[in-house]
């Protein structure tokens, strides 16, 4: 079968579960019984090269397990734990965490959650279908098909793992090109061991493909299959929704009972086939990553010299360089193509305003102590890491594991009694030293500190930069002229105390936010842009199908804005532009959903809230945070600093009020509050008639009233306000606006976390030398764009080397001249691992034939062509701005095949 006829293997299968008829269906040519998310087919020369890509992958898979190097090399990829014991890793605390606690926040989902929300639709096998598999099974020449059929067969099993596993084999695919491949492949001893195991691995994979054929024909059908509708709700026949269904309709407690069983019995059963023959999870290799990033540094530890702290990062040269470029991109992407208001606010924020932001009382995780050492661990994480061990464990019987995914998928929406009941109900210990841990207790993240020698003044560095933008909405409203809608945006350093800092960049102690917050009137969130992005397809992760025990669907933004999944256009919109910025930068889509906070994980004032997640070799990340916050922050600023912290509506017509006003008497508060009067005549100025009404009534009856003033400096103050300092006057007024408290939508960013998630998918090896690893960074976001190389010391160069720096420099373009003595293959290498994507080589023709020219290079496809030194500069500019695609150059210069060597020169000119 050639490439191309297996790409139309892959789009026809794909496109045959899309629709998931049953055999019988089929022959009587009905229409769809199951509607599942149909995969967007490969184009054929996409997918031809992926097919092809995948005859690589295949050598890479499933290394032979009696030749002790390849054991070994695999078992590199993660040297001490499995990935759920990694994850496991996370509850761990350092010493630092000590005496600290907790506030309760989301833990990102692993794999075997996502196993465990899977679901899978039936379909009924004949014997001619069996065959056919059977066909598609390769033989020892057509290994590629192995991986189509693996996957069809995965594909035929589950209409809602799919998008995961296809994405694995995409990902697969793509990364094991013939230019490299993110899998570690296992050092194999001999070539005869190699062949027998492929050999061995070929048989396993047909026996699997066929039982797991087998087993789903034998499966019943109807009523168990569970669907998952493009843009809608399941179709009733998700776990959550049939038992519903019957519970409406009064079914027998019986049935009900029955019903459940059958169900998670069947899904069980179809989830461990599936299993069998799903493609690995792409084999990545973190050690190998982490030593290059060491080398090279572009992070590492602060203060190592002194024995490094845990949950700060310093960053290298590269580290700085990428960071900035993201940021860069990020400036364009929202600040610039949006038009938002960019602001820069300090970091020390007294402690009134974080107050007022709830921070100080609520900005906190749960944690427990080791009754012995005094280690704290967050409490969610250790007890995510128990539940993931049990529930993995051969031991455990099956309703218990189900209970434990079940738990796991609804931990981040747990309050403290709930995580308390499980943390005993397991007796979970210590993870270091197996003691007894303490009951729970509530631990600020916030690391506090004084403004000022005199102590009076407490504050804190800030833990995001979202509330400098809170407290100046006003001047901002101002700018932008009083109008809404309007979106302020800033970036900059928060700090948080984390309990148990790990997993490199993913929880740290000091990391940089981009946020942006979008203020809107909160009776219109369209946005005007929204049709523009409404086809969209995104994956979503529902909290309904979080609690239901599903996988997370592709819908349109349109669909599941209109459907109300999504709460508004303007949440829908940014979370589009999330994804699309996430892509630009490097980010794999396959591996990237958005989840929506659980009702119990959002806070109370949120309407909706969906994070991006990413999934690295720590499970799935949160990295951007995208929710709607209603209109509590103004509120609470509003309240706290007695600042009208509104916008205006205008009337279509004017209407007439009767108004009630306070008419403070000056005099008398001024004496009886001396340096605190004109807070309270601002105060009384600023009421709502609501608060006017109120006061003026207790003034009637009592006499006297308590006006609160919130917190002046680092005191609660509320004054006691009587008669003689009030009057109050009523009149008709012409109301022209209606003035409201804006709504705020705040996509937040986690620089870190997302540098590091683009680090690892695209951390590469190349095929013919996988000791080497080299990163596929996006030429925008590469830290250094071009290498000049000399292909020797030769003097005749040096001019040409000279020339093409200025040129480089005047342009903008940050380049890295490497003239040491190494091969010029060597020489590349090196620039590979700091991602720089163009190289250029000065040789003899550059020195020999006019007008000069010298050979460009492509680090992804290693193709090379020859380029006028007149056209460099600018060519390498446009490419590294991400105007101009390499395919343009290919198209435009002569393709060069292979560097001269001096050597090869004197030979062909008869020197010695
Ligand atoms: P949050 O305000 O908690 O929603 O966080 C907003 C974003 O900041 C998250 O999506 C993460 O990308 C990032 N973030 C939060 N906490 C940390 C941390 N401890 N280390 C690194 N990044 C973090």
């Amino acid at each position: 079968m050639t490439v191309e006829e297996q790409v139309n293997v892959i789009n026809k299968e794909s496109h045959d579960m899309s629709l998931c008829l049953s055999q019988e269906e089929r022959k009587k040519g009905r229409g769809p019984l199951l509607v599942s998310q149909p995969l967007t087919p490969l184009k054929p020369k996409e997918a031809a090269k992926e097919a092809e890509e995948s005859v690589i992958i295949m050598e890479d898979e499933e290394p032979a397990v009696e030749d002790a190097s390849v054991t070994e090399e695999h078992s590199v990829t993660n040297p001490k734990k499995s990935e759920s014991v990694e994850s496991t890793s996370d509850y761990m605390s350092d010493t630092e965490s000590e005496g600290g606690t907790v506030r309760k926040r989301k833990s990102s989902l692993t794999e075997t959650e996502l196993l465990a929300g899977s679901t899978v639709s039936d379909m009924e096998m004949t014997e001619e279908d069996e065959r056919r598999l059977l066909e598609e099974v390769p033989s020892p020449a057509r290994t590629t098909t192995s991986r189509t059929t693996t996957s069809a067969v995965v594909h035929r099993l589950s209409n809602v793992t799919m998008s995961d596993i296809e994405g694995t084999v995409r990902g697969r695919r793509s990364s094991g090109s013939s230019q490299g491949t993110t899998f570690t492949s296992g050092t194999v001893g001999s070539e005869k061991t190699k062949r027998r195991n492929d050999q061995r691995r070929r048989k396993k994979e047909r026996e699997r493909a066929l039982e797991a054929a087998r087993g789903v024909a034998n499966r019943p059908s109807s009523e168990s299959r569970i669907s998952h509708t493009v843009g809608s709700k399941p179709t009733g026949s998700s776990k959550g929704e049939l038992v519903r269904k019957l519970k409406e309709t009064g079914a027998p407690d019986l049935d009900i009972l029955s019903a459940v069983q059958e169900l998670k019995h069947r899904k069980k059963a179809l989830e461990e086939e599936i299993a069998k023959v799903a493609p690995k999870e792409p084999e990545f290799n973190r050690v190998k990553m982490e030593e290059l990033l060491k080398r090279r540094f572009f992070f590492m530890q602060s203060f190592a010299i002194y024995g490094g702290v845990a949950g700060l990062f310093d960053l290298g040269p590269m580290g700085c360089a990428m960071k900035a470029n993201i940021l860069h991109e990020w400036r364009q992407f929202f600040i610039l193509e949006e038009g938002m208001l960019e602001i820069d606010c300090p970091v020390l924020t007294p402690e009134p305003v974080l107050m007022a932001s709830g921070h100080v009382e609520r900005f906190s995780d749960f944690m427990v102590k080791d009754v012995k050492s005094g280690e704290c661990f967050r409490l969610d994480h250790l007890i995510k890491a128990n539940l993931e061990k049990i529930s993995v464990d051969k031991k455990t019987d099956s309703s218990l594991k189900d209970e434990c995914r079940d738990m796991l998928n609804k931990l981040d929406g747990m309050n403290v009694e709930e995580m308390t009941a499980i943390l005993r109900r397991f007796a979970m210990k210590s993870p270091t030293t197996g003691s007894e841990v303490s009951d729970p207790c509530e631990f600020n993240l916030m690391f506090g500190t004084q403004i000022g020698p005199s102590g009076d003044h407490k504050g804190y560095l800030r833990p995001e930069t979202a509330q400098g933008m809170f407290v100046n909405f006003k001047k901002l409203l101002e700018f932008n002229q009083g109008r809404l809608p309007f979106a302020a945006a800033q970036i900059g350093d928060a700090f948080r105390n984390e309990i148990s800092p790990r997993s490199g960049l993913i929880r740290v102690r000091e990391f940089t936010m981009a946020e942006i917050e979008h203020f809107c009137d909160p009776l219109d969130k369209s946005h005007p842009k929204f049709s523009s992005v409404s086809d969209v397809l995104l994956t979503l992760y529902s909290a309904c199908d979080q609690m239901d025990g599903n996988p997370p669907k592709q819908i349109p933004i349109g669909e599941a804005v209109k459907s109300g999944l999504v709460a508004n256009e303007t949440l829908g919109y940014f979370i589009v532009r999330i994804y699309q910025f996430l892509i630009r930068v490097g980010v794999d889509p396959l591996r990237l959903r958005f989840r929506q906070h659980m009702s119990n994980e959002m806070a109370h004032y949120a309407c909706d809230c969906w994070d991006a997640e990413i999934k690295t070799s720590y499970g799935w990340v949160e990295c951007v945070g995208c929710a709607d916050r209603s209109a509590f922050d103004l509120t609470q600023h509003s309240k706290a600093s007695n600042t009208r912290l509104y916008a205006e509506r205008k009337l279509a017509e004017p209407r007439t009020e009767t108004r009630m006003t306070i008419l403070p008497n000056k005099a008398v508060i001024g004496k009886t509050f001396q340096k605190d009067a004109s807070v309270l005549i601002g105060k009384l100025r600023a009421m709502e008639q609501e608060e006017v009404r109120f006061l003026a009534k207790e003034m009637e009856v009592n006499g006297e009233a308590p006006v609160d003033l919130g917190r002046l400096g680092n005191a609660a103050k509320v004054f006691r306000v009587t008669k003689d300092m009030v009057s109050f006057k009523e009149a008709e007024e012409k109301v022209f606006v209606d003035e409201f408290v804006p709504s705020v939508i705040e996509p937040s960013f986690g620089i870190g976390r997302i540098m590091y998630s683009i680090l690892e998918h695209n951390f590469r090896t190349r095929e013919d030398d996988d000791l080497r690893g080299f990163f596929t960074l996006p030429p925008t976001i590469a830290p250094v764009k071009c290498s000049v190389l000399p292909l020797s010391g030769n003097d005749e160069f040096v001019p040409y080397i000279k020339q093409i720096r200025d040129s480089l420099r005047y342009a903008g373009v940050s380049h890295r001249v490497d003239d040491s003595s190494g091969s010029i293959g060597r020489r590349y290498a090196r620039t590979d691992e700091i991602a720089i994507p163009f190289g250029v080589t000065v040789d003899f023709d550059t020195v020999n034939i006019k007008p000069p020219s010298v050979t460009l290079r492509e680090r992804d496809s290693t193709q090379q062509v020859r380029i006028p030194i007149a056209e460099l500069a600018e060519t390498v500019r446009d490419l590294s701005d991400g105007k101009l695609s390499w395919k343009d150059v290919e198209g435009k210069y002569p393709k060069f095949e292979a560097q001269k060597s001096e050597e090869d020169r004197k030979k062909a000119k008869g020197e010695k």
